[in-house]
């Protein structure tokens, strides 16, 4: 028998969709509070969340004649119509948040407008009103939201540890704080202060007050434009990553969202910059016009989907790529440090609230009831823009940045390197101006190499040198058996060979590039690692045997002499990714002036 079911059933059902744990309560809270223009926003949990949370906002309220209105599903003020569906410039929109929340605890919500005398305090309880009345309250909305599921025991039992959801709660709360650095954003737990961003709408101090200054020192602006797409943020210097995503924060139109394709394109662009595993910290904003994405894929709204995903991705991978081979891309000699994965988030007990906030909140008000009435433009969007780009400002706030502001995301100038002489045979030690940095001949000699060999696979003309004397080289049974899997590939290369017979092959050319030695080990190498399966077309399996190959063929220790490392610098300077080895090791690090005069106590 097939049965409709009864409401409060079928209200339990649909809550699950938004409402899995308290976290996503507190984030459809905050999204609301922002939607309605607020400026300042506290968050107080107890027990992680399941047995209390409130959110208390200063934004535009409710009016008395809307209060209950706004617990009923798929009632919303902030769409109308299906056009509004293509360009939403809200953070919520589906009407559904406070009638699942309802649905499934216990929830009272004070709430006044400006324009209200008085304001409205209203319980509503497993989705039943249980008492709507008058109240004197200041302007803005407070919710409390008091035990979660407990009409739902089986829900209960799902739910993390208190302190794993208060971690889910602070670690969402810091993304809105980044994303929202105009907006005072404060988070209580267990009556402790967690923190507290300023509001004062910079960036970078409110990463800093998140991650704290020892992970601000390591970021590296980010900037680009294209149209109608404008990307800002910071993302962290190759010398500082982690061993997971864990620090990555993607923002598109104001909205924290995880998104697939702008993780990759973060990848792309770091490329060969880091070590195999490392991730790195990034905070990117995107900003793209509504109608090129779909943000009503995930009940949640955590995922978004790009019109055209390969667009975005080379919009991002580009700017990274471009940010990292900036002077402030360079590998930083990191001296003292914690572990990597040890950052603590650090804890900012900051009770004093800016003063001017209250006063302004008036002024404020009347601001945000006309942007409600221009149906929400995208006020947070435009904040957080112009909050990035006062960033030379925000630089000089932070000790350690000052050396890198004259030379603010420049690409880096290889000239300007003089080499004053080798350290253990192995690094080369360069100055400019304001830096010093070693070189790793090792790896710089690696990336030259990778790099010219993948060109001249890639290119159509082969520079060869025809060998005096041929040389002979032994392989195994198994590599003359599959010859025809690494042979098309190694004549590619520039090396031209025949079978002589009883596991030899007679070598007559070699690439023109490299020395005898060299050519030698990366031909025997590469001819072991091909296996018997390689495909001379996929240039990616090709492209990961000549970068091991490389790695056997180049040695350190050779001394250097200074026209050498002159030499060895031009080659470096020639090359694509020119600042690490083709496995992620850094070729050059640098240390500022500054930093030395820190070590030894001048400044
Ligand atoms: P949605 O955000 O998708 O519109 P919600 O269920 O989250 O749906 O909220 C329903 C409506 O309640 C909103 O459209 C808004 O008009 C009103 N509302 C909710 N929270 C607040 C708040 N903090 N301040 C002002 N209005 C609010
Ligand atoms: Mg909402």
């Amino acid at each position: 028998m097939i049965r409709v079911l009864e409401k409060n059933v079928a209200d339990k059902i649909a809550a699950g969709e938004v409402i899995d744990r308290p976290v996503s309560i507190v984030k459809e809270l905050v999204e609301n509070s922002i939607d309605a223009g607020a400026d300042s926003i506290t968050v107080e949990i107890r027990n992680g969340g399941k047995s209390y949370i409130r959110v208390t906002d200063n934004g535009c309220g409710i009016e008395e004649s809307d209060v209950e209105n706004a617990f009923k599903r798929h009632a919303t003020s902030k769409i109308s119509n299906v056009e509004d569906l293509d360009d939403i410039g809200t953070l919520g929109f589906r009407g559904e948040a406070l009638a699942s929340i309802c649905a499934v605890s216990r929830v009272e919500l004070i709430t006044k407008t400006m324009a209200g005398r008085e304001g409205t305090s209203i319980v509503v309880e497993e989705s039943q009103v249980k008492s709507h009345k008058s109240t004197g309250c200041p302007e803005g909305t407070t919710i409390t939201v008091r035990d979660l599921f407990f009409n739902l025991p089986a829900r209960l039992k799902f739910l993390s540890s208190d302190a794993s959801e208060t971690r889910r709660i602070t670690d969402m709360m810091s993304r809105i704080a980044l994303s929202y650095p105009d907006v005072r954003v404060s988070l209580i737990s267990g009556g402790k202060n967690i923190f507290t961003s300023t509001g004062k709408g910079n960036i970078l101090n409110n990463i800093i007050n998140i991650y704290g200054a020892d992970t601000g020192k390591f970021l590296i602006p980010v900037s680009a434009e294209d149209g109608d797409m404008i990307l800002k943020g910071f993302i962290s210097n190759p010398s500082r990553t982690l061993s997971s995503g864990s620090k990555q924060i993607f923002a598109v139109n104001g909205r924290v969202i995880s998104s697939n394709v702008m993780k990759s394109a973060l990848e792309a662009g770091y490329r060969e910059r880091l070590m195999h595993g490392r991730f790195p910290i990034a905070f990117l904003f995107l900003c793209v016009p509504g109608s090129t994405l779909d943000v009503n894929i995930h009940p949640a709204k955590r995922e978004i989907r790009f019109n055209d995903n390969g667009r975005i991705e080379d919009f991002i991978s580009e700017a990274v790529a471009k940010a990292l081979k900036s002077d402030e891309g360079v590998s930083r000699a990191v001296i003292s440090q914690k572990p990597h994965d040890e950052i603590q988030e650090k804890v900012i007990l900051e009770t004093n609230a800016p003063v001017n906030i209250r006063k302004n909140v008036s002024e404020k008000k009347e601001q945000v009831v006309r942007k409600k009435e221009q149906k929400q433009e995208q006020v947070n969007i435009k904040q957080v823009l112009s909050s990035i780009k006062r960033k030379p400002e925000v630089l000089e706030e932070i000790s350690g940045f000052e050396e890198e502001k004259s030379t603010y995301n420049v690409p880096f100038d290889f000239d300007s390197l003089s080499v004053i002489g080798t350290l253990f045979n192995t690094y080369i030690l360069t100055q400019n101006e304001g830096n010093f940095f070693m070189i790793d001949q090792h790896a710089a000699h690696e990336r030259i190499f990778y790099e010219q060999m993948k060109n001249q696979y890639m290119s159509s003309e082969k520079a060869s040198q025809q060998l005096i004397a041929p040389i002979n080289i032994s392989v195994s049974s198994d590599s003359v058996a599959c010859e025809e899997s690494w042979i098309p590939a190694v004549t590619n290369m520039g090396y031209t060979m025949e079978y002589f017979g009883n596991n030899n092959y007679l070598v007559r050319e070699i690439p023109a590039f490299i020395s005898l030695e060299d050519a030698e080990a990366f031909l025997r190498d590469f001819i072991s690692s091909a296996g018997d399966n390689l495909d001379p077309t996929d240039k990616r399996a090709i492209d990961r045997i000549i970068t091991r190959a490389c790695k056997a063929s180049v040695k350190g220790g050779d001394v250097l002499h200074t026209e050498e490392a002159v030499s060895l610098i031009n080659r470096l300077k020639k090359c694509e990714n020119p600042f690490s080895c083709p496995h992620g090791r850094p070729t050059f690090v640098k240390m500022s002036k500054y930093e030395i005069e820190k070590m030894f106590k001048r400044v």
